[in-house]
């Protein structure tokens, strides 16, 4: 069969390419959903040749339609008596393996698009865990950077006074992304609750502590990547002790990545925020990092001005600081192909992608033809969800998990996901190839379960 090759992106199957151009057609202007479907079109085609019926039963254009799409208003006052308006989005992706689940990014620059693309990858990552959840995302362009804990409440309320009729413990479970950490779920589950007269616990994840959160969930994202790029290493024989490593952003995925790193025996060298990255040869100080970013919420410039061996660096790339490890921990398209091709001159050995989409199709190509070890974000970063699905096992069971079985639980299956994709990848005879292990694998669940269903 021929293939046709984008600029830059991964060849699409000519059986496929009907698909992606309706997807073009139907979804104008949303680049990162047309990227994130291309990605994964692009490692069908060995799994449809071997499993026609998807093609016949039309299975995979179903999947690029999502079964809902709610957009709304976000009216709210801010605390000089102003009136804003924002808006709200959930994209309901796909229930066949389990109610709606993803997370909620509160950004300026979040778009219709944005949200699809979030909710597309969410569909196969959370097949990947194993677990029963399905996809979904939503969001809204509200920026909480600068906001009051009072305008961030009215402004959960009043997103919450909408959207509450759509979820559900059985039916639709949000949970955080960026911008969207405990003070915001706190604020949305109170209006919940106030709403719907109802403690319904497993209507939302990453909850506090002492009502219904998971004791792992906070720290689940970034401690799997490390668990995910752990297996990768020990796979290829290699190791992350002794290493550097840089993890761009400093958010909840990176603060937990670079903690993780430490604890086995790692360097963290580098990390960032929106505003540049801090370079620190001794590695980063955590305590110093956390009290910045989780308690004082201030820039990471501010870091170096706290540690004498740190420097500042508010232009240019995290990526120009070498390293045998990347972590990209931030957001999607953050580390493009001359960024990569800068890596690899110095010497990477492997990226894990603990952010959604961080990479550009340019660099992935860019690393596997130099024969790094890549792992994509759908299966590196699954800890979240997955720790999200145990925090609803512990609601619906009324029960509490102790830190350490939760964090158990994570590493296994973190090691099962790298031990699904490790040999769906060499039973297609593409060993190494994370990128098409993740993707047949994670579809091909989704799939099955689509068609036992009939046509939904
Ligand atoms: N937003 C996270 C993700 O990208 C977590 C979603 C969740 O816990 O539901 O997977």
């Amino acid at each position: 069969m021929t293939t046709a090759t984008t600029s830059t992106g991964p060849a699409i199957d000519q059986s496929l390419q009907h698909v992606y151009a309706e997807v073009l057609r139907r979804n104008p202007g949303e680049h990162e959903f047309h990227q994130a479907v291309e990605e994964v079109l692009a490692s069908l085609g060995p799994v449809v040749r071997r499993h026609p019926h998807y093609l016949a039963e039309r299975v995979i254009e179903r999947l690029c339609e999502p079964e809902r799409q709610i957009i709304f208003r976000v009216p709210w006052t801010d605390d000089a008596g102003q009136v804003q308006i924002n808006r709200g989005f959930r994209v309901e992706y796909s229930s066949v393996l389990g109610p709606y689940k993803g997370g909620l990014r509160f950004h300026p620059s979040v778009l219709l698009g944005t949200v699809k693309f979030l909710g597309f990858e969410q569909i196969f990552k959370n097949a990947l865990t194993g677990l029963p959840i399905g996809g979904g995302k939503g969001g809204s362009d509200f920026d909480p950077k600068g906001r009051s804990d009072a305008e961030v409440m009215r402004f959960c309320q009043s997103f919450m006074t909408e959207l509450y009729r759509h979820l559900g413990e059985y039916t639709d479970v949000p949970a955080g992304d960026i911008g969207v950490g405990g003070r915001e779920i706190g604020y949305l589950f109170g209006q919940y609750k106030r709403i719907t007269n109802r403690y319904e616990a497993g209507v939302l994840t990453g909850k506090g502590l002492a009502w219904g959160g998971s004791r792992a969930r906070k720290e689940a994202t970034g401690y799997g990547t490390v668990y995910f790029a752990n297996e990768m290493a020990r796979h290829a024989g290699l190791s992350l002790a002794g290493h550097d490593v840089v993890v761009s952003g400093s958010g909840n995925v990176a603060i937990y990545a670079i903690e993780k790193v430490t604890e086995l025996g790692g360097r963290v060298v580098a990390c960032s925020d929106s505003s540049g990255y801090v370079v620190d040869e001794r590695g980063i100080d955590l305590d110093l990092l956390k009290d910045i970013k989780e308690v004082r919420r201030e820039r990471i410039g501010q870091y170096a001005k706290e540690r004498t061996s740190a420097r500042f660096v508010d232009r240019g790339c995290i990526w120009d600081v070498p390293c045998e490890i990347a972590l990209p921990c931030a957001t999607q398209n953050e580390l493009d192909e001359e960024a990569a091709t800068t890596l690899v001159k110095n010497g990477l050995d492997i990226v894990a992608e603990g952010a959604n989409m961080p990479c550009t199709p340019g660099a992935v190509r860019v690393f596997q033809e130099a024969g790094v070890l890549f792992g994509p974000g759908k299966a590196v970063n699954a800890g979240g969800v997955a720790t999200s699905a145990l925090e609803m096992q512990q609601n619906a069971s009324r029960d509490t998990w102790t830190f350490e079985y939760t964090d158990n639980r994570l590493a296994a299956i973190m090691h099962n996901i790298h031990e699904r994709v490790v040999s769906t990848a060499e039973d297609y005879g593409r060993p190494g190839d994370y990128v098409f292990g993740a993707n047949a694998s994670g579809f091909t669940a989704v799939a099955d379960a689509m068609l036992a269903m009939g046509v939904i």
